[in-house]
Order: C-alpha cells, then sequence, then structure tokens
C-alpha cells in the first residue's frame, strides 16, 4: 500500500464523542478517512452525509449495518455505541469482514470481551480499543520514565479521575447500558495509568464505595469508588473515580524522584512535570493521533502491537469486575 491510499471508517453511533471527537479527527489524518456512518436517527443521517460528504450508499443503521459487508469503501467499523451494545456491533463488525475499533470500555464483562476477542480471530480481523492515550506524546514519557525508572522504581501511585455529571436521565447512569458508574467511564483511565506507569500487572485490589449524595440520580450505579491495587515487589496505587466532582491526576513516586500529569487523561492539552522540571512534549490531536497510529499498522498488514488490542480492553474489564467485587465483599480479591 502507498502513502496515496486511506483505510475508509464508518462511525457506529453518532454520538457526543463521534460527533465532537472523532469525526473532527477524521478530518486530519493520513491513514484514514470517515467513509461511512451507521445511525439510529434519520436526522443525524441528512446532516453528517451533507457535512461530511458521504454517498448514500455509505449511510447504515442499526437493522440494515451487516449488509456493510459488501462495501468496500468501508475497512474498518468504529464501534461508538454506549457500553451494554459494543459487544453486538463488534461481533457483526468482524462478521462483516471488517476490522474493528471499539471505545471504552471494551464490554462490561469479560465473557463479552472474549467472544469480541474470539469473533475477529475468526473472521482473521484486528480488533483494537479506543485507548487515545496510547500513542499520546506525554502519556508515552510518563510510561517511559516509569517503565525504564528514569527516576528507580516506581513505588506509589496515584491516579484518579472523575468529574460532574449532568443529565440525570442519560445512559452513562443506568446499569444495564453503563455496567457501572465513573468506574466504567473514566475510572478506566486510572486503571490504565496505574498498569502503564509501573509496567506491572496488579496481584491483588481492595476497594471501598464511596458516599452516596444523590439517591436519585445514583439510584442504579456508584457515585464514587476508591480502589487500591498491590503489585509486585510492594508497588501500590491509589485511586479515586466519582461523578460527584472533578478528579484528574497520574503521579508516580519513584525512588529518586517523582513524575506526574495533571490533567492526565482528559483530550488535552495535558500537562506534566517531574522532580526536575516541567515535562515538554508536542501537543497532537489525540483522536486523529490513536486512528492514524492503528491505521497505518493496518494498512501495511501488520499485526496490532498489544497494549492497543481487545487483549488489553479484556484486562482493564477484569480489573474493573475485581474491583466492584472488592467494594462489594469488603474483601481483598487475589487477580
Ligand atoms: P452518547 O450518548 O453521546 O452517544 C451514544 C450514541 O449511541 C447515541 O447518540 C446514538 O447514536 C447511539 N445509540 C444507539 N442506541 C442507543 C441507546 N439505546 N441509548 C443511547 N444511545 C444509543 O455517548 P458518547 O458518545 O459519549 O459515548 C459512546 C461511547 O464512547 C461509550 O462507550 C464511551 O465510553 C465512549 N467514549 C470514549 C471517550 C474516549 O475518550 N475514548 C470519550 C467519550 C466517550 P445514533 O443516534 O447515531 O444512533
Amino acid at each position: 500500500f502507498g502513502q496515496d491510499r486511506k483505510l475508509g471508517i464508518a462511525l457506529v453511533g453518532l454520538g457526543s464523542y463521534a460527533t465532537n471527537q472523532l469525526a473532527p479527527g477524521l478530518q486530519q489524518t493520513q491513514y484514514c478517512r470517515l467513509a461511512g456512518i451507521v445511525t439510529g436517527t434519520p436526522a443525524k443521517a441528512e446532516q453528517w452525509m451533507q457535512k461530511y460528504n458521504i454517498p448514500k450508499q455509505n449511510v447504515y443503521d442499526y437493522k440494515t449495518f451487516d449488509r456493510i459487508a459488501d462495501n468496500r469503501d468501508i475497512d474498518v467499523v468504529y464501534v461508538v455505541l454506549p457500553n451494554s451494545m459494543h459487544a453486538e456491533y463488534v461481533i457483526r463488525a468482524a462478521q462483516a469482514g471488517k476490522h474493528v475499533i471499539c471505545e471504552k470500555p471494551l464490554a462490561i464483562m469479560p465473557k463479552e470481551c472474549q467472544d469480541m476477542i474470539d469473533a475477529c480471530k475468526k473472521a482473521n480481523r484486528q480488533l483494537a480499543v479506543g485507548y487515545r492515550l496510547h500513542y499520546e506524546p506525554f502519556t508515552r514519557e510518563v510510561m517511559r520514565l516509569g517503565q525504564e525508572k528514569v527516576f528507580g522504581k516506581v513505588k506509589f501511585v496515584e491516579a484518579s479521575d472523575g468529574f460532574r455529571i449532568g443529565d440525570p436521565t442519560q445512559w452513562r447512569l443506568k446499569k444495564a447500558m453503563a455496567g457501572g458508574g465513573p468506574l466504567m467511564d473514566v475510572g478506566i483511565y486510572a486503571i490504565q495509568g496505574a498498569r502503564y506507569v509501573t509496567g506491572l500487572e496488579p496481584v491483588s485490589v481492595t476497594a471501598q464505595f464511596g458516599p452516596k449524595t444523590d439517591l436519585q440520580k445514583f439510584k442504579e450505579v456508584e457515585e464514587t469508588l476508591f480502589w487500591q491495587f498491590q503489585f509486585p515487589g510492594g508497588v501500590v496505587s491509589n485511586s479515586t473515580t466519582s461523578y460527584a466532582a472533578g478528579v484528574e491526576r497520574l503521579y508516580a513516586s519513584c525512588e529518586n524522584g517523582w513524575f506526574e500529569l495533571s490533567p492526565a487523561f482528559g483530550y488535552g492539552p495535558l500537562k506534566g512535570r517531574t522532580s526536575k522540571g516541567p515535562i515538554e512534549q508536542p501537543i497532537v490531536h489525540h483522536q486523529a493521533n490513536h486512528m492514524d497510529n492503528i491505521c497505518k499498522v493496518l494498512l501495511n498488514n501488520e499485526t496490532l502491537p498489544d497494549h492497543i488490542t481487545g487483549q488489553e480492553g479484556l484486562r482493564d474489564v477484569r480489573l474493573m469486575q475485581a474491583i466492584y467485587q472488592a467494594a462489594e465483599t469488603g474483601r481483598r480479591i487475589d487477580l
């Protein structure tokens, strides 16, 4: 494949993330382009066709979606639906012969993740997760600082992500669609952060639910959750996730210094410093950068690196379920 070929991406679910981040990102990409859409809302289809010059034959709804198998303009299906719908649409996309990018969390339960991984494998297609930070320069730098022990071994990590949620009717507050509260939505970034700065997998977890200050809003899901991972060699991480207030920080205390990002997980620009001074990195469009890095690999017929695949998504889903189990039982859960 030459530099001139761009993979065609179809976005499934034209909500806030697809509209405000992915579609604009796809106007800046070098290795992929917005080629199609899948939506249950006809008015959005009309708008997007006009705005992005998408031909009618590349527009699907959830019923006609499987016909995408016959569409040679579409190489990659990007699933941007509520969490509970990820598994079904990833599996259908694989069965239609497309590579798939799926938003985080990969799914709600580990079994679904495994079914998604298996379906892609069976179809000989690749499955990537929407972990946009994995190619983001500030994040790459803290991965390097931690994993290469630039300040010595990482000993303690503080990794937290939360925000004050608005609309009480949204799917993020419905257990069946979201799978849980802030842990499933943004706490997953704190899990990721603790894992990528240490380069280690946790061996056990303890967790505690925080107070519910709005019983109506948080009828089905947690409002705040705290957890602690124990890693091999006595390394520990401590995390908060919440829908009650903003918190966004990734801090690592090492044998000979420290480093941190704050903000650490949002759309950027991220900002960081170490015990030696500021972290300087180029500022990129997270989503364009993420999709380009994935599509470059796919275009070259190479295998995606493990850290961006379904397996990585599955690891975090297993950890989130263990965190819930630890909080519910009050016991330390071995992983
Ligand atoms: P939205 O609620 O804004 O959009 C979801 C879209 O899914 C809807 O607009 C709708 O699109 C479609 N949909 C189909 N069925 C339903 C249903 N029953 N209820 C609600 N929506 C439905 O969600 P977001 O865009 O914020 O999030 C989508 C996914 O992206 C989530 O998994 C989330 O975790 C992830 N995300 C990732 C981010 C990241 O930084 N990586 C940031 C934000 C979200 P239509 O009308 O076209 O059918």
